[in-house]
C-alpha cells in the first residue's frame, strides 16, 4: 500500500559541486570528461539518498536546465546553431549560454558565440529555464540518447527508475513562438516523436513516466484544453503507463479535464491544492493511480506528519493500492541536506527539512500507512515535538509585532497630500532642475569592499576597521558623484553583501543558513534568508551609514532600502500564516527605517520593489488579492513621511502593462524601471494609463560593458518625453552598478549627465 516517489531531485549537490563543476568547465580549466563524470557523480549519490522510494526520478539532471534538456531530446534546437560540429554539449552549453566552453579556439571556422537562448521564470518558482523556441516550420526529431544513459546508469545501479519528461502541451505553452505563428500547429507534428520516446522507454522495460504538465494550474483556454485531450488520446495505446504530473497549484476548473484523460495516474500538489482533491477523486475512474503531493517541496519547513496522517489515512482506506504519496513538487526547489549546517541555530535547525530530510518523512508517513503509526512511533512523537515547539516558541512568536499588526489601519498607507501637493513642496525643499539625475543605489562593489567584508565576517579585521573601511568606500562613491554632477546622489551600498540578506541579518526573526542554495539558471544558485518568526527591528539598520553619507556633501542624499515585497519574495518564508501577514509584518519594521531616515535629515528615501511583479499567483484571478496586500505594504512603509520627503521606488523590469493601476497606487513620488533595452516603448503602460506620479525611465543597460554615448541618452530621453512630460522625467541607470567597474562607470555616468543638460537646454 501507498507507493512512495519523487518528482525530481536537487542536481546542483549539497556543496553546489555542479555549479563549480559547470564554472571549471566553461573557463576551460577542466575536461568534458571530467564534467560528465561529475554529472555521473552526482546522479550516482542522489539516486543513492533516494533508495528508499518504491520510484525514483530519472531524468530530472541536467546540465543546464530541463526544459532545454527536453528541447534537446525533441530536437528543437534554434536555427542558429544548426552548424556546429563539435560535442553536443557544447552546443548544448551555447544556445544555454551564447558560447560553448573553448568554443572560441576549437570552432573558430564553424562558429563564433551566438545569441543566447531566452530565459525565463519556471512558473512562480525562482528557477529560471531556456524558452524553447518555435516558428512555423519547426520540426521535431527524437534524441533520446541523454535519457538512455541515464536510464541505463541507473538500471546499473539497481533503481527502480521513473523517467521524467515535460509535457507536449506544457512544452509548447511555456516556448515562443518567433515568427508569431501559432504554437499548438505544431502539436501534431511533436506528438509521434513524443510516442517514439515513450515507446523508446518501454522498451527499455520501463514501466512508469512521469510527465510533467504544471500548466494545468493555470488558467487555460479551449484551445488549449482541446490541446491537451488530443495529446492524450493519442498517447492512448502506448505501452509504458503515464503518470501525468500537475503542481505548483490547483486544478480548480481544469479537474474535469485531468480526470478525463486517458493516463495511468495523476499526480497532485496535496500543499497549494487540498481543496481540489475529493472533488478530482469523485471524477476519476476507478482504475486510475492518485499520486498525493504531501510534503512542501517548495520550502524548507518540516511536515506536520500526524496532520498529514489524519488526512491521508482515509483516503488510504478508500484507494488502497491506487494512493501514492510523494511531494509536491520536483525538490528542485529546496536545499539539498539540512545536515550540512554546522552553524545554524540548533532551535531552529530542529524545525527544518531540506531535500534528504523530506524524503524521510515521506519514507515514515509510508510506514505508518502501511503498518500503522505505532510502527514509526519514535518518528511520529520526535516530528510532534518540533512543530509544537515551533508553534509554541518565543522566537516565533512576538505578541509586540501581533499587537502592532492587529492595529493597521489604512490611514498608515496614507501619505499627508496628494502627489500634486507634495510635488510642489518638494521641488521648493530640494530644488532640483528639470531632468534631475540620480543612480539606483549600487557602486561597483571592488575587489576591496569585498575582502574588507570577509575579513570582518572572519573576524580578522575588527568593527572599527571594517567601519572605517566602508566609509572610504562611501566617500569615494560621494566624491565621484559630485565630480560627475549627479543631482541627488546615493551612498552606494559598500557595506551590503545583498539586498535582502543585508536587511535579514538586522531583522528579529530571520534565520540564514550555509548551504541552504538553491538552483537559480544554469550555475546561479540562490540562498533565500529563512522567515522563521515574527519580523520586529530591534535598531535602525542603515541610518548611521547613510547620516554619514550625507554629511559629506551638501546635495541630497537618497536613502536606500529594501522593500517589504522584494524581502518576502526572495526569502523562504513562513507556512504558519499567510504570505500578507509575514509581509505586513516587514512593512511596519521597514516602516520605522523610513522615519528615522527621515529625522536624521534624510529627505529622499528610495525602497526597492525589484521583485514584487515575481510574487504574482500564477492564476490571474488571483492577482488582485496579492498585488492589494503587497501595495500596501509598500504604502505603510513608504508612507509615513512628511510631504516634503522623497519617496522613489525602483523595479527592474518594464512590463507594467497588466499592473500599472497597482504601481500608481504606491504613490511612490518618483519610479525609477528598467527600459534602456526597449527604446522606451514599455513607457506606453504609463502613458496610457496618464501615470500621474514622476518616472525615472533607465537609459544606461548595466548588464552590459558598453557605455553609452551622450547622444543615445538623448535620443531615448526625448522618446521619453513624448510619452510623460518632461517635468516628470528623471535620468538614470537602468538599475545598481554593482556588478560593473568604476572605469566603466565613470564614463556612463559623465555621458548621462551631459545628456542631462542638452535635454534641460531644450538644444
Ligand atoms: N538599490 C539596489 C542597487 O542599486 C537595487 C538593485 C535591484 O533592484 N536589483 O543595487
Ligand atoms: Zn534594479
Amino acid at each position: 500500500m501507498a507507493t512512495i516517489h519523487n518528482l525530481g531531485f536537487p542536481r546542483i549537490g549539497a556543496k553546489r559541486e555542479l555549479k563549480f563543476a559547470l564554472e571549471f568547465y566553461w573557463k576551460g580549466e577542466s575536461s568534458r570528461e571530467e564534467l560528465k563524470s561529475i554529472g555521473a557523480s552526482l546522479r550516482q549519490r542522489h539516486w543513492a539518498a533516494q533508495s528508499s522510494l518504491d520510484l525514483v526520478p530519472v531524468g530530472d539532471f541536467a546540465f543546464y536546465d530541463q526544459v532545454l534538456d527536453m528541447s534537446f531530446t525533441l530536437g528543437n534546437l534554434p536555427e542558429r546553431v544548426w552548424d556546429f560540429h563539435g560535442d553536443q554539449l557544447d552546443n548544448y552549453f551555447r544556445v544555454a549560454r551564447g558560447r560553448s566552453a573553448k568554443s572560441a579556439e576549437e570552432h573558430a571556422s564553424c562558429c563564433g558565440g551566438v545569441a543566447a537562448g531566452e530565459m525565463t521564470k519556471w512558473f512562480d518558482t525562482n528557477y529560471h529555464y531556456i524558452v524553447p523556441e518555435f516558428n512555423a516550420d519547426t520540426t521535431f526529431k527524437l534524441d533520446a540518447s541523454r535519457l538512455l544513459e541515464q536510464l541505463a546508469e541507473a538500471k546499473a545501479q539497481g533503481v527502480k527508475a521513473k523517467p521524467v519528461i515535460i509535457g507536449p502541451v506544457t512544452y509548447l505553452s511555456i516556448g515562443k513562438a518567433k515568427d508569431d505563428s501559432d504554437k499548438l500547429a505544431l502539436l501534431e507534428r511533436l506528438l509521434p516523436v513524443y510516442t517514439e520516446l515513450l515507446e523508446t522507454l518501454a522498451a527499455q522495460g520501463v514501466e512508469w513516466v512521469q510527465i510533467d504538465e504544471p500548466i494545468l494550474v493555470t488558467e487555460l483556454d479551449d484551445t488549449w484544453k482541446d490541446a491537451f485531450e488530443t495529446a492524450y488520446t493519442y498517447f492512448k495505446s502506448i505501452k509504458v503507463k503515464l503518470l501525468l504530473a500537475t503542481y505548483f497549484g490547483q486544478l480548480l476548473e481544469n479537474r474535469e479535464l485531468v480526470a478525463s484523460l486517458p493516463v495511468a495516474g495523476v499526480h497532485v500538489d496535496a500543499i497549494n491544492g487540498r481543496d481540489d482533491i475529493a472533488s478530482l477523486l469523485a471524477l476519476l475512474p476507478a482504475d486510475k493511480i492518485v499520486s498525493l503531493g504531501v510534503i512542501n517541496g517548495r520550502n524548507i519547513w518540516k511536515t506536520d506528519l500526524n496532520t498529514v496522517l489524519d488526512w491521508v489515512e482515509p483516503l488510504a482506506q478508500q484507494l488502497g493500492e491506487r494512493l501514492w504519496i510523494a511531494p509536491s513538487c520536483s525538490l528542485l526547489h529546496v536545499p539539498v541536506d539540512l545536515d550540512s549546517e554546522q552553524r545554524l541555530d540548533t532551535e531552529i535547525k530542529s524545525w527544518l527539512a531540506f531535500a534528504i530530510q523530506k524524503l524521510d518523512e515521506l519514507k515514515v508517513l509510508a510506514t505508518a500507512l502501511r503498518n500503522g503509526r505505532a510502527a514509526v512511533k519514535a518518528e511520529l512523537d520526535a516530528n510532534q515535538a518540533a512543530i509544537n515547539a515551533r508553534r509554541n516558541s518565543p522566537r516565533v512568536n512576538n505578541p509586540a509585532v501581533k499587537a502592532a499588526l492587529g492595529e493597521l489601519d489604512a490611514k498608515l498607507g496614507k501619505r499627508k497630500s496628494p502627489y500634486a501637493q507634495r510635488a510642489a513642496k518638494q521641488s521648493v525643499s530640494l530644488n532640483l532642475p528639470k531632468y534631475p539625475t540620480t543612480t539606483i543605489g549600487s557602486f561597483p562593489q571592488t575587489a576591496d569592499i569585498r575582502q574588507a567584508r570577509s575579513y570582518f565576517k572572519a573576524g580578522t579585521l575588527d568593527e572599527a576597521a571594517y567601519k572605517a573601511a566602508m566609509q572610504r568606500e562611501i566617500e569615494r562613491s560621494v566624491r565621484e558623484q559630485e565630480a560627475l554632477g549627479l543631482d541627488v546622489l546615493v551612498h552606494g551600498e559598500a557595506e551590503r553583501n545583498d539586498m535582502v540578506e543585508y536587511f535579514g541579518e538586522q531583522l528579529e526573526g530571520y534565520a540564514f543558513s550555509q548551504f541552504g542554495w538553491v538552483q537559480s539558471y544554469g550555475s546561479r544558485c540562490v540562498k533565500p534568508p529563512i522567515l522563521f518568526g515574527d519580523i520586529s527591528r530591534p535598531q535602525p539598520m542603515t541610518v548611521e551609514w547613510i547620516k554619514y553619507a550625507q554629511s559629506l556633501t551638501s546635495k541630497p542624499m537618497k536613502g536606500m532600502l529594501t522593500g517589504p515585497v522584494t524581502i518576502l519574495n526572495w526569502s523562504f518564508v513562513r507556512d504558519d500564516q499567510p504570505r500578507s501577514v509575514s509581509c505586513y509584518q516587514l512593512a511596519l519594521a521597514i516602516r520605522q527605517e523610513v522615519l528615522d531616515l527621515e529625522k536624521a535629515g534624510v529627505h529622499v528615501i528610495q525602497i526597492d520593489e525589484a521583485a514584487l511583479r515575481e510574487g504574482l499567483p500564477l492564476r490571474k484571478s488571483q492577482w488582485k488579492e496579492y498585488l492589494d496586500w503587497a501595495v500596501e505594504s509598500f504604502r505603510i512603509t513608504a508612507n509615513g513621511v512628511e510631504d516634503d520627503t522623497q519617496i522613489h521606488t525602483h523595479m527592474c523590469y518594464s512590463e507594467f502593462n497588466d499592473i500599472i493601476a497597482s504601481i500608481a497606487d504606491m504613490d511612490a513620488d518618483v519610479i525609477t524601471i528598467e527600459t534602456s533595452r526597449s527604446d522606451m516603448e514599455l513607457l506606453d503602460a504609463f502613458d496610457n494609463f496618464n501615470y500621474p506620479n514622476e518616472i525615472g525611465p533607465g537609459v544606461y543597460d548595466i548588464h552590459s560593458p558598453n557605455i553609452p554615448s551622450e547622444e543615445h541618452i538623448v535620443q531615448l530621453m526625448r522618446k521619453a518625453a513624448e510619452r510623460i512630460p518632461a517635468e516628470r522625467l528623471w535620468v538614470n541607470p537602468d538599475c545598481g552598478l554593482k556588478t560593473r567597474q568604476w572605469a566603466e562607470v565613470i564614463p556612463a555616468l559623465t555621458n548621462m549627465v551631459a545628456a542631462a543638460k542638452v535635454l534641460r537646454s531644450g538644444q
